[in-house]
């Protein structure tokens, strides 16, 4: 993978390009930061340029021996591991090299994938998943066997927070007198929960989530959506392109939620029960999942209107200008005075809808609540 197939962080790139130049990669770094925020394939595109044989472009070149290697996943000295759980496939003591080539074709079509989607890859989503004693062993004896050919030697642990006590020591080890010419890349997205003398013997790399441009870029560029669409995911999916991939795969709802935000908002700004009642009644159709959506759309736009108040941005690209409803107009309506309560109000009606409650009793709840926190003055 080269640098500029992931998309953004221009500095961090930079930044590791330097470490190469003055030879200061250390024996094991740490990648860290939020679901999303392309670490992986960062880790991924570092080890190939450290292989790399023409860094002039202060890129891989993608043409020599090595980056071919890499790009068509032949490197042969380079060793994932990642969560796995038993499986019909790894009945027994499952190591992640029994999935590699799962792993493999989840890399190469989506590249910022988090846990959940990799289990769910797995057909394992609901089981525990994690990085065993077996699989430090595993690691272990790869290591002691002679490098192919390259220089390099790569172990790239990706959700080392995944692996229990006896795993971590045992790579604690390895950490402590590490191999010649191996290198060890943790990407994590929780730093807390790894053993301090593990972190403190790593160089540590911030991945920070995206903003908000380049997730609407990268929703544009490779899900090939319309601007106005783009922009509502990226505010939703806050920096998280696993997040915004997933929903682009509901992204033609966006117009219909545009539309029943509006005749929803109007209803409870009139006090209308009739149309309150009718509006209940379409929504609750939606199933489960996507009424989560929609309901997370609807925070988002109380939360965009709001934000309106404090700044001139102006509103052309939004997803509501399609349906004749101006954001801009209806931003008064959300103010300093009721803000907070609008939020909490819908908050607890997603959490009451994740926990099976009846969607009719909990949006009429809502609307009704709504309907007065609408008309609070400033
Ligand atoms: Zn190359």
């Amino acid at each position: 993978m080269k640098f500029a197939e992931i998309a953004g962080h221009r500095e961090l790139k930079n930044k590791l390009r330097k470490l190469v130049h003055n030879e200061r990669v250390g024996h094991a770094l740490l990648f860290y930061g939020p679901e999303g925020n392309g670490a992986l394939p960062l880790s991924m595109a570092l080890a190939q340029y450290l292989c790399c044989d023409d860094k002039s472009s202060g890129d891989s070149c993608g043409k020599c021996m090595n980056c071919k290697l890499f790009t068509s996943n032949n490197y042969p000295d380079i060793h994932f591991v990642y969560p796995v759980a038993k499986t019909q496939k790894s009945k027994d003591k499952p190591l992640s090299t029994d999935f590699r080539e799962e792993w493999n074709t989840l890399l190469k079509t989506e590249k910022y994938f988090g846990l959940y989607r990799w289990l769910e890859t797995l057909g394992v989503e609901n089981k525990q998943a994690q990085i065993s004693v077996y699989e430090s062993a595993d690691i272990l004896k790869k290591l002691s066997l002679k490098s192919y050919g390259g220089k390099y030697k790569f172990v790239i642990i990706w959700m080392p927070e995944r692996m229990n006590n006896s795993a971590s020591n045992k790579i604690l080890k390895i950490l402590e007198e590490p191999p010649a010419f191996t290198f060890f890349f943790l990407v994590t997205e929780d730093t807390d929960v790894l053993l301090q003398t593990i972190t403190s013997r790593c160089q540590k790399i911030q991945v920070n989530r995206y903003p908000l441009d380049i997730t609407k870029e990268f929703l544009m560029e490779e899900e090939a959506l319309d601007q106005n669409t783009a922009s509502v995911i990226a505010q939703i999916a806050e920096g998280n392109l696993s997040l915004a991939r997933k929903l682009c795969e509901r992204s033609e709802s966006y117009r219909d939620y545009a539309v029943h935000f509006s005749s929803w908002v109007r209803a409870c700004f009139k006090a209308d029960t009739h149309l309150i009642l009718n509006w209940v009644e379409e929504c609750s159709r939606y199933e489960r999942e996507k009424l989560k959506d929609f309901i997370r759309f609807c925070s988002n736009t109380f939360r965009q209107a709001l934000n309106l108040n404090y700044s001139e941005s102006d509103h052309s690209n939004d997803v509501f200008n399609d349906i004749g409803f101006e954001l801009s107009k209806f931003s008064p309506f959300v103010n300093s005075a009721n803000a907070s309560s609008i939020l909490e109000l819908i908050d607890s009606a997603e959490y009451d809808v994740s926990r099976n409650a009846n969607p009719k009793i909990v949006l009429t709840d809502l609307s009704l609540k709504m309907s007065r926190q609408l008309r609070v003055k400033p």
